[in-house]
């Protein structure tokens, strides 16, 4: 069973997951190449590879578990968190902890192995939207879990272990501190100013154009302010709303269009970059949420922690946002 584990210092929750079964050794080898197709557990055709499905978009009349799908959602077959049990909050002395209680799924976006999100239609990428949404008014019944993260792990590089696109939702029965740090943030701008900080942002940043990437119809891509990785990309929705799930269909719809040209253009500027996408999305504990405003924030790997980051916090980002925006801008497809 996993574990949560408080820091009795600064609060931060840790996950310890022996489960996932690394043992000292694994670590010494460079994991140098990904899971090619040969022994892809997610191509079509491998169904009886993965747990059983969650949600799958298939053709009518077509049986569960077996090939005829445009996208897939199964558990984990490696949980960082475990679905059963109770949440069991204890203490050790002065320490606290509880069981890993979590859920933890993989979209598998597309049957087809060759196909990355940024070489899929804009259909495609906005079925894999649709399926984030289902997964988590699904996962929300939950009463256990606070917070459901959606993220995507594109080449080894960015953490990917298998090349076949997928995406994953971890749901977690605390809220993490970077969201909690965010959330906060944004309420004390909201306090202050009673705005939304993002609607100010979007407002200044398109104005001013110096930092967008992109814009359409219902989403702005911008190179943040004060970003922490080079050509760091937010995706903003231009209405007002907290929660992803809760966004009308023309903002997948056109969210779909935004990340293939972001993505797009970061593979001409950057020579097909590995990434991490994330979902910053309103916990399920705040009601009133006027002050948050969800978005995706993509980051290209193209640079590595160290030591200075570690014990600092600061990041040293060697790409100005305004470079980065031009670079994006240009690099158009
Ligand atoms: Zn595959
Ligand atoms: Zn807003």
């Amino acid at each position: 069973m996993p574990e949560l584990r408080k820091d009795p210092i600064t609060g931060r929750w840790v996950i310890i997951s022996t489960d996932r079964q690394k043992r000292p050794n694994d670590f010494r080898v460079e994991r140098s190449a990904l899971l090619g197709a040969e022994y892809c557990p997610f191509c079509a055709g491998r169904e009886d590879l993965t747990p059983p499905e969650v949600l799958a978009f298939r053709n009518n009349g077509q049986s569960p578990n077996g090939p005829g799908w445009d996208l897939r959602v199964v558990p984990n077959k490696f949980p960082a968190l475990q679905v059963e049990g109770n949440l069991d909050r204890e203490g050790e002395g002065m320490f606290d902890r509880m069981n890993g209680i979590g859920a933890h799924e993989v979209v598998i976006e597309s049957p087809d192995h060759s196909k990355e999100l940024a070489t899929m239609s804009e259909m495609e990428i906005e079925r894999v939207l649709w399926a984030f949404r289902e997964r988590i008014l699904d996962l929300k019944k939950d009463t256990r879990f606070r917070y459901i993260l959606v993220f995507k792990n594109h080449g080894a590089a960015a953490g990917a272990s298998l090349e076949h696109s997928h995406s994953q939702l971890i749901a977690l029965p605390i809220v993490p501190d970077f969201v909690r740090e965010e959330i906060d943030g944004a309420r004390r701008h909201f306090e202050q100013k009673e705005r939304c900080v993002f609607c100010d942002i979007i407002r200044q940043e398109v104005a001013s154009g110096r930092r967008v990437i992109h814009e359409n119809a219902d989403v702005v891509a911008l190179a943040p302010y004060a970003p922490r990785f080079p050509f760091e990309t937010w995706l903003l929705p231009r209405s007002h709303g907290s929660r992803f799930e809760e966004a009308p269909r023309h903002v997948y719809e056109q969210l779909a269009r935004m990340l293939k040209s972001v993505l797009l253009r970061m593979n001409r500027a950057l020579e097909n970059p590995s990434y991490n996408l994330v979902i910053h999305s309103a916990p399920f504990s705040e009601t009133r949420a006027e002050y948050y405003h969800w978005h995706v924030e993509l980051m290209p790997k193209l640079t590595r922690t160290a030591g200075f980051e570690w014990g600092t916090g600061f990041y040293i980002n060697p790409t100005s946002p305004e470079e980065a925006a031009q670079v994006l801008r240009a690099a158009k497809v």
